[in-house]
């Protein structure tokens, strides 16, 4: 019985998939907060690359060829192995036949670097020379750090001061590779200097970080902001995960009947589910798509379909998405890459028109599910990716009591060996469950 399939580097997709064009309805656009006006590429290209900007808003290509530089850092590391999880689906006991992405094995550990590289890459050829960003667990400052020293930029992370405090070790990743890392609040802008004015103590929050990013991008020369989630082009770029995957699939002899991947703005989710999503849209089929979010943010099972900002500070343009207010502040779960308040603009508008659907799973159950894999699969996830387990482990539970034989896809989308401290706590009985306050 073959567990694992791989791709030949000949087999490697070439082109990124931008479901964008394929979409029955087209994602509404977004808008400026002052002029009300729809936000062009000249607008958004003074903050990010321009090719990002420009994939952003293309809703006519559906494929996008990846940069031969970038194809040849994927190189390293993809195709990433396609997993029957034979070892999970004996111990539920499930006629379902379960398979997973491994974006594990991604160098930084999560599938964040898909992205970071040809962001990165896309800045080197614009002439820019210092990209930033804000992280908050910092799986992205540390993929953006590596891909920024891959294609000699530099590099700035502003990190939550109190998520620096309490995983020390994320900004000496990030050190590592030679990026610059302040706690935010910092006293390095403006904006963090009157935080800091106004309440000495501000634990900083994604919020803080995100307005200091920004305001370094825009005062400072050649450089740009960059973002690992929620935006249009992370989601394009993050397509080689569903893409390699249908190729795995078909040496696997199998399609699947359920795709899933957990759920914070919808990169990951989009990147496995879009290239199926393709067959649905262009040929009928009948894959079914589910995003696993937090009990205790559940912006797809319980938000609101409106135009809010991305960012806490309201920096961003407005963005038409699924959201539970971007001044909401969700429990600190250890999940902390779902812990935010809105859902991507694709994702928003397809689960809008009833093409994705959404559940919400308490954390207590994503440690459970999170072991059991561990036990069962020799891999220790990310708190999110559990998320993405526990919602497989529901499905093919269903499975076993109907008896129904699905075939079952979801995204790991990290390893979890830097979280230990939250398994800790799962095991010595000391984590809860956050119910939905908002
Ligand atoms: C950042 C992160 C997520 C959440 O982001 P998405 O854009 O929703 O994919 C999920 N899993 C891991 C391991 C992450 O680092």
């Amino acid at each position: 019985m073959q567990k694992r399939f791989l791709l030949d580097e000949s087999e490697m997709p070439t082109q990124w998939y931008n479901i964008q064009a394929d979409m029955p309805n087209k994602p509404m656009p977004p808008i400026h907060p002052a002029t009300k006006e729809p936000v062009g590429v000249d607008d958004l290209s003074h903050i990010f690359a321009r090719e990002c900007a420009k994939q952003e808003l293309d809703t006519e290509h559906a494929w996008i060829d990846i940069p031969a530089p970038v194809l040849d850092m994927y190189k390293y590391y993809r195709a990433t192995p396609l997993v029957r999880a034979y070892g999970l689906e004996q111990a539920i006991g499930t006629p379902a036949h379960i398979y997973f992405k491994n974006e594990s094995v991604n160098p930084l550990g999560s599938h964040k670097l898909n992205s970071a590289l040809p962001q990165c890459y896309y800045c080197k050829q614009e002439g820019v020379t210092n990209v930033t960003t804000e992280t908050g667990a910092g799986q992205w400052g540390a993929a953006l750090s590596y891909a920024a020293k891959v294609f000699g930029l530099e590099c700035a992370v502003y990190q939550v001061k109190v998520s620096m405090q309490q995983k020390p070790y994320r900004s000496s990743i990030m050190r590592t590779f030679g990026a610059t890392v302040e706690g935010s609040p910092s006293m390095s802008t403006r904006a963090g200097k009157d935080i800091i004015t106004r309440d000495p103590n501000h634990p900083g929050s994604l919020g803080t970080a995100i307005s200091e990013a920004i305001e370094l991008a825009t005062t400072t020369p050649n450089c740009k902001y960059t973002l690992g989630s929620v935006l249009n082009h992370v989601a394009i770029h993050q397509s080689i995960i569903g893409l390699e995957a249908e190729k795995q699939m078909a040496k696997a002899g199998e399609y699947p009947d359920v795709v899933i991947a957990c759920f914070g703005g919808g990169s990951n989710f989009g990147g496995i589910a879009f290239p199926f999503m393709r067959h649905n849209i262009l040929e009928g089929k009948q894959t079914q798509f589910i995003a696993a979010e937090p009990e205790c943010c559940p912006k797809l099972t319980r938000g609101e379909f409106r135009y809010d900002f991305g960012d806490s500070a309201g920096y961003t343009p407005l963005l038409p998405m699924f959201t539970l207010g971007h001044e909401f502040k969700p429990a600190n779960i250890h999940a902390g890459g779902l812990r935010y308040h809105g859902a991507g603009v694709i994702v928003s508008q397809l689960l809008k028109d009833g093409m994705m659907s959404g559940v919400d799973i308490p954390q207590l159950e994503t440690f459970e599910a999170a072991t059991l894999f561990a036990r069962t699969e020799g891999i220790i996830p990310a708190p999110e990716s559990a998320h993405a387990i526990a919602a497989t482990i529901r499905e093919a539970k269903r499975c076993a009591e109907t008896g129904e034989q699905k075939v079952i896809l979801f995204n790991l989308s990290g390893h979890g060996l830097i979280d230990m401290q939250a398994y800790d706590q799962y095991i010595n009985g000391d984590l809860v469950n956050y119910a939905y306050n908002g």
